[in-house]
């Protein structure tokens, strides 16, 4: 089998096998893909070494290899036509493995960029977009260059790669504080930002296709807790119309400027000046899209599916105002618990358009990702009240 550039259709394909879709890692963002493949009626494939992972799961099949392993690459590739992937920091080179072979989306090219926070800059700079102003610190030449940016301070140290929900970051109050810092980071390859004055953050999610057609979703503002996405709030005027427009305009030319395809989350800050940069990116679907399967008649997963497909792409439309709450394990840990006990859900589920989304992760330990609570409902003001509500019954800090 070859790389095709028909559209995949689901069901027995030319050599008498079931249309398989593969994917990368095996996460809750793999798991809602595989949901979504499976309800379109694709068989999946998944390819992650842990053997209780979200994704592994729910797949028809799963490789429990690690990424790199090439035994493992060449049963992705020999169950599937096509693979994609679902965390950020998936290989490069193993994509550049599998893309010799099938269709991969989005490419190995596009995922390395996104995984490096200076060429990821960069890009969005050579696209026209706007960003925070930044030094890379590779050598003491450039970390001498980025003290002498005195008006940064105090500024924002991050690793160039590795790292998520505030991961691999300092914040540096003075250039003298600079080497430190970066000593702390083990002198890995590391970006100096200035930092920002934010009124809030948003994000707005693109899909595009091999044939270069583009569609994208509402523009979500989103709100962060200990550097780990908290609420995302999406319904009209939620976000000043022109801002989002140039979310959205922004989010476009970055990924025509990748020749991207697939689904990809621009990440951006609305300044307290009201002036909107794009901060980073990520490959694939997001933590932030994740209202998109309750309040849009596409969601963001499904959207994964027909573009890696080749399937005709169309312009989501949410037709409800939306809210999504993180489920994070400390919701476990209640009034100091020491020991888990599961939150009341049967409370939030008896009010109005609740959707409980778990990932089926086995433990639940603070900070980690165990589900979202997507909430819909007619109008905004009671969207706001009954995610409010559900933030009392979790014990979720209101917003
Ligand atoms: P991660 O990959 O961990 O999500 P981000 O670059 O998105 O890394 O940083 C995490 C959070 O830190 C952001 O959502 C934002 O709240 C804050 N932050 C990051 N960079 C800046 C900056 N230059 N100015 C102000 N705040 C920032
Ligand atoms: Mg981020």
């Amino acid at each position: 089998m070859s790389v095709s550039t028909k559209a995949l259709l689901p069901g027995q394909n030319d050599n008498g096998q079931q249309t398989t879709l593969g994917v990368m890692g095996g996460g809750q963002l793999g798991r809602m893909f595989v949901h979504s493949a499976q309800q379109m009626g694709y068989f999946t494939a998944v390819l992650d070494p842990d053997v209780s992972s979200p994704a592994g799961w729910v797949s028809h099949y799963h490789i429990e290899t690690d990424y790199l392993d090439q035994d493992g690459l060449a049963q992705l590739m020999q169950r599937s036509v096509a693979i994609t992937t679902e965390f950020e920091n998936v290989p490069a080179p193993a994509l550049y493995t599998l893309g010799g072979h099938r269709t991969v989306a989005p490419s190995a090219k596009s995922v390395a960029i996104a995984q490096h926070r200076v060429k990821e800059k960069t890009h969005f700079k050579n696209c026209g977009v706007a960003c925070a102003p930044f030094q890379a610190i590779e050598s003491q030449e450039q970390l001498r260059l980025a003290m002498s940016h005195t008006d940064w301070f105090p500024a924002i140290l991050k690793t160039s790669s590795m790292g998520y929900d505030g991961k691999g970051q300092v914040t540096v109050v003075s250039p003298d504080d600079l080497a430190a810092a970066w000593n702390s980071l083990k002198n890995a390859d590391a970006i100096l930002e200035k930092k920002l004055d934010l009124a809030f953050e948003c994000s707005v999610i693109v899909v595009r296709g091999f044939d270069g057609q583009m569609v994208h979703f509402p523009v979500q503002k989103n709100l962060h807790r200990n550097g780990i996405l908290a609420v995302t709030e999406v319904y009209e005027n939620a976000i000043h119309p022109e801002i989002a427009d140039k979310a959205v305009h922004s989010a476009k030319a970055i990924a025509q400027g990748l020749d991207y395809v697939g689904v990809l989350c621009l990440e951006f800050f609305v300044l307290a000046n009201g002036e909107l940069v794009v901060n980073e990116m990520a490959p694939r679907p997001h933590n932030s899209g994740h209202y998109t399967m309750n309040a849009c008649d596409v969601s963001q997963f499904d959207l994964q599916v027909r573009s890696l497909a080749r399937l005709p792409l169309v312009q989501p439309r949410q037709h409800s105002p939306a809210i999504m709450l993180n489920i994070l394990g400390d919701l476990w840990f209640k009034n100091s618990a020491e020991t888990a006990k599961t939150p009341a859900w049967a409370e939030v589920l008896a009010l109005p358009g609740c959707h409980l989304h778990l990932y089926g992760k086995l433990e639940a330990r603070k900070a980690r990702k165990m589900g979202h609570l997507n909430i819909t409902a007619a109008t905004t003001d009671q969207v706001k009240q009954v995610a409010l509500r559900a933030c009392e019954i979790l014990g979720i800090e209101a917003f």
